[in-house]
């Protein structure tokens, strides 16, 4: 099921100036209040190999830990021949405490390995090399390709799934069936934003239990679908 007629020229306008109004009033930088990957793709002009590695240290681990354990391990290993000569023990060390930091360290090192044997130390640009990966699912594959390569991708995560269906904008079980969803209705122009704005906005305000619905600033656009309690 999707919702027709839907306006997103004033969803994006209302998300865009409440994100400015955040940055004006937390005194902070845009890139501050951006989510991790964002900084650090910021930070490092892009570079595929650093947005791919804080993507991975990124899943199930809190965006501070993420951007501190980023950038530790890229300081020593900036591209994927520093990584594939370290000890996965090491690797460990410079990226605890993310979630999962022994498996994501083991990747990464299968990660670099296949990178200098396969596409001669680079990252590749395309969907089905990127999902071929261990350890990268399509909301992996997606957030390299739009914050690395500019390509027109679109990244759904849990917030992005939970807000969606939330609004009644769709109804999904999964944030991969969102995404097919989403690449129906959601016109190309949005689809790098909605990532970042959402991430925001479902840690600040539509948050997973008892949402700000007062301070929404899309309530209009809202059927608050499965919402019981908010505030
Ligand atoms: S009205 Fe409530 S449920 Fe709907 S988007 Fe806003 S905060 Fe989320």
């Amino acid at each position: 099921m999707r919702k027709k007629n839907i306006d997103w020229e004033s969803i994006f306008i209302a998300l865009n100036k409440w994100r400015d109004d955040l940055s004006a009033k937390t005194e902070f930088a845009k890139t501050e209040i951006s989510p991790s990957v964002t900084t650090v793709a910021e930070t490092y002009s892009h570079d595929p190999w650093a947005v791919l590695v804080s993507t991975i240290l990124s899943l199930r681990t809190k965006d501070e830990v993420t951007l501190v354990a980023s950038k530790k391990l890229l300081e020593k290993t900036p591209a994927p021949a520093d990584l594939d000569s370290k000890k996965q023990e090491t690797i460990e060390k410079l990226i605890y405490p993310v979630g999962f930091y022994r498996n994501k360290a083991a990747s990464l090192k299968k990660i670099a390995k296949i990178l200098l044997t396969q596409y001669n130390g680079n990252v590749p640009d395309n969907m089905e090399a990127l999902l071929a990966l261990p350890g990268v699912g399509r909301k992996t594959a997606n957030l390299v390709l739009s914050e690395a390569f500019d390509i027109d991708a679109l990244c759904v995560d849990i917030h992005v799934h939970r807000i969606s269906n939330r609004c009644g904008w769709l109804e999904s079980k999964t944030p991969d069936e969102t995404e097919m969803i989403l690449r129906e209705i959601l016109p190309v122009k949005y689809w790098k934003k909605i990532n970042a704005l959402l991430v925001l906005y479902g840690q600040n305000l539509c948050r997973p239990v008892s949402p700000f619905c007062s301070k929404c600033v899309m309530s209009k656009q809202c059927s608050r679908k499965g919402v019981e309690k908010s505030r």
